[in-house]
């Protein structure tokens, strides 16, 4: 870490540090299995508070976020002597690439850029906004990436209790919409459903009819999961004491289970309370055309398969579109 070199973006505190391992890391999840991830930041920006990388060793704490600054330097030297070139790279296990700093914004283009030019495509989920330049880079090279936006819920006031920080809904809609629009293979992650919260037939409708509007096929759901200091985290941060609780009620008794290839075990809602809320979830999408996959990662007990939640990419990419290669 560059000790002392702390600078302000927005509420955050941005601490600069060198990477030391090598950028390109394989994820622990197995629908990850094929790709490459990338972490630009520890710690994210967005403060959700049902995060579970909050929790991870790396992460600086509230209010804080670590960039790692020479990402793109280790790159330009790492990826050359890569065997076999990835076919993308996925943003980001635990962080955004979207969060709203500038410094982290910035970097999040170099990279993007840096990979596309290089035929490697990129796959991202976010909760951020993604700023104009950014999509103008998105839409030039839209047959090489895939991407996934997370979205709760179309309440503003949930939306803001949990995810203070996110894009609020409507931006995130907007930004599906402006995705579609330019062919990019766009998912949406219902991710984490908020039991109790946001699982109910009026919110679920008002969801899939708005994706169903934008033309969206395609979405993975999964309730949250829960850990003791995630608990903790909703409790305090959580300032309307009834919706924390009415949360939390659902994960007391719950499942224990293991992260598929993580092999860190997390308390979901029981089997029979989640398997309700997909089925609704799953009836409610149909009326609107979407499909939907349970992510089997964090439903081993009730779900097989992939959500695919870095989409196709990890097939071959495509070949730029002309004036889009840079360096
Ligand atoms: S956007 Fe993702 S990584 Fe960032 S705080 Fe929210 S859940 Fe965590």
């Amino acid at each position: 870490m560059l000790a002392g070199h702390v600078e302000m973006g927005f509420m955050t505190e941005v601490l600069l540090a060198r990477r030391k391992a090598a950028v390109l890391a394989p994820s622990q999840l197995a629908c990850l299995a094929k790709l490459p991830t990338v972490n630009l930041t520890a710690g994210c920006a967005h403060d959700c508070v049902y995060c579970y990388a909050r929790s991870y060793s790396q992460n600086p704490g509230k209010g804080r976020i670590t960039l790692y600054a020479n990402t793109l330097e280790m790159l330009r030297e790492e990826l050359p002597h890569k065997r076999k070139r990835p076919p993308a790279v996925y943003f980001s296990p635990s962080s955004d690439a979207f969060q709203p700093i500038p410094q982290v914004l910035e970097l999040t283009y170099k990279v993007f850029e840096f990979l596309l030019a290089r035929r490697v495509g990129v796959a991202f989920l976010t909760k951020g906004r993604i700023p104009d330049r950014h999509m103008d880079l998105l839409k030039a090279n839209a047959p090489n990436i895939h991407a996934g936006i997370g979205l709760t819920t179309l309440d503003e006031r949930i939306s803001r209790a949990f995810e203070p920080s996110a894009a609020p809904p409507e931006v995130r809609v907007a930004q599906i919409a402006a995705l579609r629009q330019a062919g990019i293979d766009t998912q949406i992650r219902l991710d984490p459903i908020l039991p109790g919260l946001t699982d109910d037939e009026e919110t679920l409708d008002a969801v899939f009819a708005t994706l169903g509007r934008l033309d969206v096929r395609d979405a993975a759901i999964s309730t949250a999961f829960m850990r003791p200091s995630i608990a903790r985290t909703v409790r305090h941060h959580v300032h309307d004491k009834k919706l924390a609780e009415t949360f939390l009620d659902h994960y007391t008794p719950g499942a224990k289970l293991t992260m598929h290839g993580a092999g860190t075990s997390v308390i979901m809602p029981p089997a029979a309370t989640r398997k309700a809320i997909y089925e609704r979830t799953e009836r409610i999408a149909a009326r609107y055309g979407v499909s939907v996959k349970i992510c089997a990662c964090k439903n081993g007990d009730i779900a097989a398969g992939s959500c695919h939640i870095a989409g196709d990419l990890s097939g071959k990419t495509h070949e730029p579109q002309q004036g889009t290669l840079f360096g």
